[in-house]
Order: structure tokens, then sequence, then C-alpha cells
């Protein structure tokens, strides 16, 4: 075998079904909701001017990413609309079972493999106990191999890219136009589950401003600060309730 790969048999311990938010499609997002469990909405924010790293890693971030206006400026916004398992997964049943196998999520599918391209599969980074890579399967850490898996990889990848200016307008119509800067926090809003499922409803039916709303961003190192107010983005200056902001 060569030195990238590497055995996994899940035991349906369901740990990665516990202590997590767990990434929708828009579409599943609406059959969460239906369900009658909550969704809670990820923000995070970036632009071409102030990006670090890999230039790939720009083009794929904003492939999932809509423009909007903040301040004098224009930024990318990522919204990542997440089934909150932040205790455990309301479809985990006590035997850690999961009670909607044959229509879970994808993410639920693909697991513990990465849908992010650029990073590499880490078995310590991910929930399955240590025993579960000694057996079963060959696989990669660098690619995926196996067609179904990677058919649901693709198709991930390119919900994130269809449904990226929905997910803004239904933001947008919310009111919840405050992100944090991507690699310095996450901005989570916890929305009224039938608050969200109306404005869900309102957008598909040709509701949102096509002008856009003004967005905000929070962030509370100065000199990041400093650096994205020359850049005459539009910087928040509450620290607002309505949403978690998580410090990375
Ligand atoms: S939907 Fe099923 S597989 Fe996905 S986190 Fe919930 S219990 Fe686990
Ligand atoms: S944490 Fe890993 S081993 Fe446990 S149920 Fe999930 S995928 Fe399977």
């Amino acid at each position: 075998m060569s030195n990238t790969s590497i055995r996994f048999a899940c035991n349906g311990c369901g740990a990665c079904c516990k202590s997590r938010l767990i990434p929708l499609t828009l579409n599943e997002t609406r059959q969460w909701l239906a369900r009658g469990h909550d969704v809670a909405i990820v923000l995070e924010a970036f632009n071409e001017a102030t990006w670090t790293s890999d230039p790939q890693q720009f083009a794929h971030s904003a492939r999932r990413a809509s423009e909007v206006g903040s301040g004098g400026a224009v930024i990318q916004v990522i919204a990542v609309f997440t089934a909150n398992a932040l205790d455990r997964c309301p479809n985990l049943g006590a035997d850690d079972r999961c009670g909607i196998y044959d229509a879970r999520p994808l993410v639920c599918r693909i697991y513990p493999m990465e849908i992010n391209p650029f990073i590499r599969l880490q078995p310590e980074d991910k929930g399955c106990p240590p025993e579960t890579w000694q057996t079963g399967e060959v696989m990669f850490t660098d690619r995926i191999m196996d067609p179904t898996l990677a058919r649901q990889v693709e198709q991930s990848r390119q919900a994130d890219r269809d449904d990226a200016r929905a997910k803004i307008n239904i933001c947008e119509y919310m009111g919840l136009t405050t992100v944090a800067w991507k690699n310095n926090a996450m901005a989570i809003y916890q929305p009224d589950r039938r608050a969200l499922i109306a404005a869900i409803d309102a957008c598909d039916a040709g509701a949102h401003d096509p002008a856009g709303k003004a967005w905000s961003v929070r962030v509370d190192q100065p000199d990041l600060r400093q650096q994205l107010l020359a850049s005459d983005i539009g910087l928040s200056h509450d620290s607002s309730a309505d949403y978690i902001f998580h410090k990375l």
C-alpha cells in the first residue's frame, strides 16, 4: 500500500452524530425543518485582497460564496446551513443508530471523508474510534477512489455552489447580515424554526431584495480591524446577542 493508503471500517458508534453542526444543502434544510428540527446558520466572509493562502483555495471558497456589499467594498460571504447536533442529532436513536438512514444528509453519507479538496483525511481529526482505522476497505487520505463516494462528494460541492446565492438571500431576508471573518471567527445564528421556514418560502417565491443588503463584519482583533477598515469594509461595532461569535 502507498503511504497515503489507510483502512477504514465504520463500527456504527454514532460519534459523528454528536457534538457537531452538520452542513446541509438547501433542500436538506427544508426537509430537516419539516421534520421539526432546528437549523443553525454559520456565516463567514473573506475577500481576495486579504487572502494569504493558495489562490486555488480562494477560487474554491469563492465558488461557495456570494458577493455582497459591505461599507464601500464588495466581500464574499459563505452561509452554511447546518443541522444542530451540538448535543446529539435528533435523529439518533437511543441505540446510536440513525433513524432516517435512507434519507440522511449527504455529509452523513460521506463522513469521515473530506469534502474540501484541500483538506487531506486525517484520522486523528475524526471522531471514529482508533480501531476503525485498522480494518476494512482500503482508501486513500489524498483521493477518493470509491465511485459512489466520489459522486456524493461532488454532489455536495455542487450543492454548495448552486445554493450559495439563495442562502444569502434568506439571510438578508431575515436580517442576519453581520458576519465573522474567515479563519478569525464564526458567526453562528440559531433562528426560530418557523421564522426560517417562512423566510425560505418567501425567498422561494422571489421575495428577496435584488439590490441586496449592507453587510457588516464583526472582528475583535485590532490589527485585522485596521486591515479591513483600510479596504473600506464595513465593520460591526456591537457584540450583539443575536449570534454566537465563536473565535477560532
Ligand atoms: S441524520 Fe443520521 S447519520 Fe446524520 S447525524 Fe443524524 S443520526 Fe447521524
Ligand atoms: S464516528 Fe466513524 S465509526 Fe462511528 S459511526 Fe461515525 S463514521 Fe462510523
